[in-house]
């Protein structure tokens, strides 16, 4: 039988509960429990998809296509729980299956309301998430802060979800914070009282208190919370900021024995350590480190760290693999234009991500030029690889005016034009190409060194691709197509031959690296970077350290 664990955060946001709910995931799984993890998040879009980068950091696309919350990416990178569309649901999506019942008729002619009928909704949402019976336990992560208006029917959902099953199907984890004011130097422990005071206003008592802390909780502090929370003693614990990585997380987790208190509640037995020697291996890895690579990532939304959260921790991932640290250099695209190439001047690698929208296509285009010319490995992804065909087109095709028929639809070469398929699709909402798709990946090429396979899948999210009218005069002026569909003929990687690592992929690899298994293309790429650094430039595949 499936057990539950609900995290709930409090206080204020962004206090890492998507990190800590990965971890929980992660040491679960190596006590060798099978995890399912799930968010539910109060916001009204339907999906994140169609937000800004701006409002809500990456989107976080799954195998089958779902357009998700980036903390499904943390879910991910630490464990090996399969996520779908079940996988993630917000108040939207919840209200528009609920609505669209009562339009067929569903309710017989009751009133329909936010109890029981959201609230029923939100539970099958839960049970859902539970991809098979073989789940030993469900992680479901509640976005907001506890207190929000637009929590409470999740909060009211996962109360009944819990009534009448046994206390040890069902754990109730809350992260809190515990602010520090440096006037009076003192940690204060009244917020974390006030949001419990909430939680257990709305009939939920917490069995665990994760308290994000800058500085060490004291015994005094924890017992004092433990008393006016009605949390035992043991089962407040302290999660201080990290040091150097993320990754940390679950080390400092077992160390505060959350892995007995988890396995201990919902009778899952515990015997024996947690094993995450070949994790800690790496950490140490990371601290020791002493050579560094720096990788300019060139895009629109840089000054928001989540907007290219996944590129980040690949590119991290790579560095690990590399035995080298990674710097980024985040420029905004527009820049290049305004302030000319030497803005990238000193870097060993340009990153273009995907994105939408017009501004600062020519400023990236201008990057990979530079890349281009200079033998600075250069990897595009999605939009990244179409400005890599507009550059290449341009300057080595002699392809004047060659455009995105998205940006400019009188281009004399329309050399990336919308994909047949999408010629119909006018609602914006989870239409692009989205999810897993195969490729086969050519021999005697870069992708095929560094994939080291003739068959691959990743995951997209896009309208455009290269117009294969063109995609002879581009392998002719030295730009080949090294991965295609290969029932649909849609190019999906393209590389340069003339250059050390010049790689474009339409497809997003950033969503299927991890620490321990860090993307082919990204090693390859860091390795690349390395080489550049130390002037050798051939010599791409290094060696590296092997976890996959
Ligand atoms: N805007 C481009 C397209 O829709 C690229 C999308 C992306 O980078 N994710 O094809």
């Amino acid at each position: 039988m499936t057990k539950h664990i609900f995290i709930t955060g409090g206080v204020v946001s962004s206090l890492g509960k998507g990190l800590t709910s990965a971890a929980i995931g992660m040491i679960l799984e190596r006590r060798g429990k099978r995890v399912s993890l799930q968010k539910l998040d109060p916001y009204i879009n339907v999906d994140p998809g169609t937000m800004s980068p701006f409002q809500h950091g990456e989107v976080y696309v799954t195998d089958d296509g779902a357009e998700t919350d980036l903390d499904l990416g943390h879910y991910e990178r630490f464990t090996h729980a399969v996520l779908t569309k079940n996988s993630n649901f917000t108040t939207g999506k919840i209200y528009q299956s609920v609505i669209a019942r009562e339009r067929r008729g569903d309710y017989l002619g009751r009133t329909v309301q936010v109890i029981p009928h959201i609230t029923d909704a939100i539970v099958e949402a839960i049970r859902a998430g539970v991809p098979s019976e073989d789940v030993d336990v469900a992680i479901t992560e509640i976005g907001g802060t506890v207190g929000d208006i637009e929590s409470l029917p999740f909060l009211e959902a996962i109360r009944q979800f819990a009534h009448g099953r046994n206390r040890d199907e069902v754990m109730f984890v809350h992260i809190t914070l515990l602010p520090y004011l440096s006037a009076s130097g003192e940690m204060k422990t009244k917020p974390t009282q006030q949001s419990v005071g909430k939680l257990r206003e709305i009939g939920i008592q917490p069995d665990v208190l994760i308290c994000r802390t800058e500085k060490p909780m004291t015994e005094e502090m924890a017992d004092k919370i433990s008393l006016f929370c009605n949390v035992r003693r043991e089962e407040v614990i302290e999660e201080r900021d990290v040091e150097f990585s993320i990754y940390e997380v679950p080390r400092d987790l077992v160390r505060a024995g959350l892995d007995r208190i988890v396995c201990n509640h919902l009778s899952l037995g515990f015997e024996g350590e947690t094993d995450l020697s070949d994790w800690e291996a790496m950490l140490e890895d990371v601290r020791t480190t002493e050579s560094k690579i720096e990788i300019a990532v060139v895009g629109k939304y840089i000054d928001l760290h989540d907007a290219y959260k996944s590129i980040y921790e690949a590119l991290a991932h790579a560095a690990i693999a590399n035995r080298t640290e990674v710097v980024i250099r985040k420029i905004q695209a527009e820049d290049v234009l305004e302030e000319g190439t030497s803005i990238l001047e000193g870097v060993h690698g340009l990153l273009v991500p995907g994105g939408f929208g017009e501004r600062g296509l020519e400023g990236k285009i201008a990057a990979i030029r530079w890349a281009r010319e200079n033998g600075v490995p250069f990897f595009g992804i999605c939009l990244g690889l179409q400005c890599a065909v507009i550059e290449v087109a341009r300057d080595l095709a002699g392809l004047d005016g060659a455009h995105t028929l998205e940006h400019s639809p009188h281009t004399p070469h329309p050399v990336i034009h919308l994909m047949e398929d999408q010629k119909t699709v006018s609602d914006k909402g989870g239409t692009m190409r989205l999810g897993a798709y195969d490729c086969r990946v050519e021999p005697d090429t870069l992708a095929h060194r560094l994939y080291g396979v003739d068959a691959i899948s990743e995951r997209h999210r896009h309208r455009f691709e290269l117009n294969n009218a063109y995609r002879e005069q581009l392998a002719a002026a030295g730009l080949r197509a090294s991965g295609v569909h290969p029932e649909l003929g849609l190019v999906e990687i393209v590389e340069l031959t003339d250059h050390p690592f010049f790689i474009g992929v339409q497809f997003h690899p950033e969503f299927k690296s991890s620490p321990l298994r860090p993307h082919p293309i990204f090693r390859g790429f860091a390795a690349a970077a390395l080489s550049f650094r130390s002037g050798r430039n051939e010599d791409v595949l290094v060696p590296q350290r092997t976890n996959a």
